[in-house]
C-alpha cells in the first residue's frame, strides 16, 4: 500500500545472467523466499522477484529479475536489461563451460546495459566440492582483470546467497547517492 511504498528510498533493479541450469532461479528463490528446490525444471513465468532490506539506514527494494528460460546467446532482449543497476553474472563451478561463456555474457551485459552497472560474478554450487571444475584462482583472476565483484554461492546450502546481493546493493547505493 501506499504507506508502505512511501517508506522505500531506493528501487534497484538487478538481472541475474548466465547460461542454463547454473542455479540462477534458485539464487533467486533462496534470497527473495528463503527456499531451494532440487527439481526446479522450468523457470515459473515470473519476471522478478523482490525484496525490500536496509542498506545504510536506507530502505531498498530490490527487484531482481530471472532470464526465465532465455539462456541462449542473445536470447535476452534489450527490455531485460533496460534500467538494471545490477548484473549477477552466474556460472557452476562444476561445469567448466558455464565460467568459459561469462566473456559473452558480459559483452553482452556491457553491450546493452549502463556503463555504470555494478556486476557480481557468481560461482554457484559451492557446495559439490568434489565436483569442482572452476579453480576459484581463475575466477578471481577474471574479475579482477574485468573489474567485477566475485563470491561463491551455495543456493542450496544457503552459503554467501544473501551476502553476494548484500555486497552487491551496497556497491549499487554508493553509485546510485
Ligand atoms: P537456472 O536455469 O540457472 O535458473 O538454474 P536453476 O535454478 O533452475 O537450477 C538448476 C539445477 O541446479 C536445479 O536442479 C537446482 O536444484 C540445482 N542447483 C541450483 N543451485 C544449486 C546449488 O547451489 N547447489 C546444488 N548442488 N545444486 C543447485
Ligand atoms: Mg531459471
Amino acid at each position: 500500500n501506499g504507506d508502505f511504498n512511501s517508506r522505500i528510498d531506493y528501487v534497484f533493479k538487478i538481472v541475474l545472467i548466465g547460461d542454463s541450469a547454473v542455479g540462477k532461479s534458485q539464487l533467486l528463490a533462496r534470497f527473495s523466499r528463503n527456499e531451494f528446490s532440487l527439481d526446479s525444471k522450468a523457470t515459473i513465468g515470473v519476471e522478478f522477484q523482490t525484496k525490500t532490506l536496509l542498506v545504510d539506514n536506507k530502505t531498498v527494494k530490490a527487484q531482481i529479475w530471472d532470464t526465465a528460460g532465455q539462456e541462449r546467446y542473445r536470447a535476452v532482449t534489450s527490455a531485460y536489461y533496460r534500467g538494471a543497476v545490477g548484473a549477477m553474472l552466474v556460472y557452476d563451478i562444476t561445469k567448466r563451460q558455464t565460467f568459459d561463456h561469462m566473456a559473452r555474457w558480459l559483452e553482452e551485459l556491457r553491450s546493452h546495459a549502463d556503463k555504470n552497472i555494478i556486476i557480481m560474478l557468481i560461482g554457484n554450487k559451492s557446495d559439490l566440492k568434489s565436483l569442482r571444475a572452476v579453480p576459484t584462482e581463475d575466477a578471481q583472476e577474471f574479475a579482477e582483470r574485468e573489474n567485477l565483484y566475485f563470491m561463491e554461492t551455495s543456493a542450496l546450502e544457503a552459503t554467501n546467497v544473501e551476502s553476494a546481493f548484500l555486497n552487491a546493493l551496497k556497491e549499487i547505493y554508493q553509485v546510485a547517492s
